[in-house]
């Protein structure tokens, strides 16, 4: 973090609200240099890992520049994944909210109509995963007439998954005339060639990771047959009894049976890989990120990028072929400079990957002796109490954000006509309330949402209860859903 703080950059109210409360105290070093050159419309590579701050480094900037008046997207963020589109939307919408941006996130295996209705509104950013993005701006669903920025997020994760073609199909849809922005970890030769082709003089910053994860992250290793791997899990959580755990495998098969034998055990505890449905794989993600079980159990879809802060042990079960995946398996555990644990089992088989990996981080992985079943007894009655007890739950990053604001639910929608500005009309004319009251509207088919700002969600809710909405008196009451 630096000295300096948001007010040097002359951002609206609605934006320094609404850093203030996600307690974004002063800008972290990407942030400092890649702000200003956005908000001065250059183009920027960006070198840069994650957990350095570096979505709210161009969703501040882009969300002080969008036009709320225009309609159409004018901003498109490209992320490899779908968990990342979300992350992505979640910080951008938080950042956005009190200048009532809309933020659609965009991506496969999810209802196209849906997305379709979605984009048909007023959308001010739009985030998604090349390959449904294609789809919509094939079949004319996403109108990229208006776009002014581009985001390519996690470039060299987009390069590893094949997607680079897909990007170089989507920029020439995009006006000419805009802002390119490229994030990327690493800089492998194909990313700088993209960028080359994509870009006009680009700036380039490059944030040095200060205290790297393999500084950070106690690393050990064990020696193990594979058929001794879940004992050597048990015994290894008894006496670690981590408060919060992530269990890496290789294979679908393989987390599905070692989260079957951890269920078994009473374990509290999820599993996440690709085969599940998005539904699925979104709500446990964040019903981990809230803390509201220990240990989860997973393939590397969840080891990238994403923002799960707190974890106290990786166990990579599996340990990974790809020298780049233990890096970022390992980096979930000591976020933003917190200390953490790592712990990799290795088979006879798997001699080559650890060397890979030991040549890459440059130090050795400690080898450690499996803990003597004295040892595991004695630890198993604290195990025991911790498993029984209900982790603290974290509160979601936008929960200071979200606590003035309440969502309201109108049981009217377009087929009765209704419109933001007849809801706008009627909530102006309650004493006490005025425009910046008013957050994002969303007219759905038979149904309205919109929120109120400023902590007056009560007084408005209770006025509407006697007061007409469009020439009728509707049921109106808090939704607790997101819009
Ligand atoms: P990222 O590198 O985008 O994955 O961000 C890592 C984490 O840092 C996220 O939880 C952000 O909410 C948080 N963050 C971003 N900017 C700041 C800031 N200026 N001060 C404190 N936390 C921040």
């Amino acid at each position: 973090m630096s000295n300096s703080n948001f007010d040097t950059y002359q951002l609206s109210h609605e934006l320094l609200k609404a850093i203030r409360l996600l307690n974004f105290n002063s800008p972290t070093q990407v942030q400092e240099q890649v702000i200003p050159a956005v908000l001065s419309q250059k183009d920027i590579i960006i070198k840069s890992q994650t957990g350095s701050g570096k979505t709210a480094a161009f969703a501040i900037p882009i969300c002080e520049l969008v036009d709320w008046e225009q309609n159409k997207p004018q901003a498109l963020v490209l992320t490899p994944t779908r968990e990342l589109a979300v992350q992505a939307r979640e910080d951008l919408f938080n950042i956005g909210r009190f200048k009532r941006l809309k933020v659609a996130a965009i991506y496969g295996k999810y209802s196209f109509q849906v997305q379709e209705k979605v984009l048909r509104q007023k959308t001010h950013v739009v985030v998604g995963t090349p390959g449904r993005l294609i789809d919509h701006l094939e079949r004319g669903t996403l109108d990229p007439s208006h776009i002014r920025y581009l985001v390519i997020d996690e470039a060299d994760e987009m390069l590893n998954m094949g997607f680079i073609e897909q990007i170089e199909a989507i920029i020439p849809r995009l006006p000419l005339e805009r802002v390119t922005l490229l994030l990327s970890a690493t800089m492998p030769q194909d990313i700088d060639v993209l960028c080359h082709n994509i870009m006009k003089d680009p700036l380039r910053v490059e944030i040095e990771e200060q205290n790297p994860a393999t500084d950070r992250i106690a690393q050990e290793r064990y020696h193990v047959n594979e058929s001794d791997k879940i004992q050597l899990l048990e015994d290894l959580t008894r006496v670690e009894n981590p408060d919060s755990c992530m269990i890496f495998c290789n294979t679908k098969q393989t987390v599905d049976e070692v989260y079957a034998e951890l269920v078994k055990q009473n374990y509290s505890c999820e599993k996440l890989h690709g085969g599940m449905e998005q539904r699925d794989r979104l709500s446990v993600m964040q019903d981990f990120r809230h803390g509201l079980f220990r240990y989860l159990v997973a393939t590397d879809v969840a080891a990238r990028g994403l923002d799960i802060e707190d974890i106290t042990l990786v166990i990579n079960y599996d340990i990974p072929y790809d020298k780049e995946s233990y890096i970022h398996r390992i980096g979930r555990t000591g976020r933003v400079n917190k200390l953490g644990k790592a712990l990799t089992f290795v088979t006879e088989n798997d001699v080559k990957f650890l060397n890979d990996i030991q040549d890459y981080i440059g130090k050795e992985i400690i080898l450690k002796e499996r803990p003597k079943a004295k040892t595991v007894l004695e630890a198993k009655q604290e195990f025991i109490t911790k498993i029984n007890t209900l982790p603290e739950i974290k509160e979601s990053k936008g929960a200071q954000l979200s606590a003035e604001i309440m969502k309201i639910h109108v049981n009217a929608g377009k087929k009765t006509k209704m419109r933001p500005v007849d809801i706008v009309g009627t909530l102006c004319n309650i004493p006490g309330i005025t425009a910046v009251d008013i957050g994002v509207i969303n007219v759905l088919d038979v149904s309205t949402f919109f929120e109120i700002l400023n902590n007056k969600g009560e007084l408005v809710l209770q006025e509407l209860q006697n007061t007409p909405i469009k020439g009728r008196l509707r049921k109106v009451s808090k939704a607790d859903r997101q819009f």
